[in-house]
């Protein structure tokens, strides 16, 4: 079933036995000790490693690439990847894609939603074997992403914020919100901190 039983994981479209193969924060590798940014993952199925990965908030993409074909432990250490921006200093990216399965449609400004596909687990870039190297940061700052993917935190964006206003009975038409909030200084601010407090 998994690491900690887990056979779902927000960043995998399938259920199967997903296991956290290197946490967050300092090891050693090599004799090296450094710090790893991100958290690697991987989804199995019997003895195979596929996976379909899926942006874990709604965002807008900021950077794709899709050109590492392999293994490169010297360049593109970061293999195929996506970041995604989701508001309010949230950011993830995804490294080691497989070459090729970034879809056309996944382009620097376009507007994702969780669950979109945004390409396969893969082996390109300083990789040792088909992993997600999943990386999540706030204000610039990497910070752990584990209780992400296991799915006991989510990234609340605007939108996410505004349906806990409504199923609390603070507005009625998240709509309108989404469209008007952004234009006001502070606004977003203050709905996600009272979404905060009424979750
Ligand atoms: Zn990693």
């Amino acid at each position: 079933m998994g690491q900690y039983g887990l056979s779902r994981s927000p960043v995998f479209k399938e259920s199967g036995d997903i296991y956290e193969t290197s946490p967050f924060g300092m090891r050693t590798l090599g004799g090296k000790t450094c710090k790893h940014y991100g958290v690697d993952v991987v989804r199995y199925v019997g003895y195979n490693t596929t996976a379909t990965i899926v942006a874990i908030a709604d965002g807008k993409v900021t950077a794709v690439k899709n050109t590492v074909t392999g293994v490169d432990h010297r360049r593109n250490l970061e293999g195929n990847f996506v970041t995604i921006d989701h508001g309010g200093g949230m950011v993830t990216k995804y490294f080691h894609l497989k070459h090729g399965s970034i879809p056309a449609s996944i382009r620097v400004g376009t507007t994702v939603h969780k669950g979109d596909t945004i390409g396969y687990m893969g082996n390109t870039g300083d990789s040792y074997g088909a992993h997600l190297h999943f990386q999540l940061e706030q204000n610039g700052q990497a910070i752990d992403g584990a209780p992400y993917l296991r799915g006991q935190k989510t990234i609340s964006t605007l939108e996410s914020d505004l349906t806990v206003l409504q199923q609390c009975g603070v507005i009625n038409s998240p709509a309108y919100w989404l469209q008007t909030a952004p234009k006001v200084q502070y606004l977003p601010e203050l709905i996600h901190n009272m979404a905060v407090k009424l979750q």
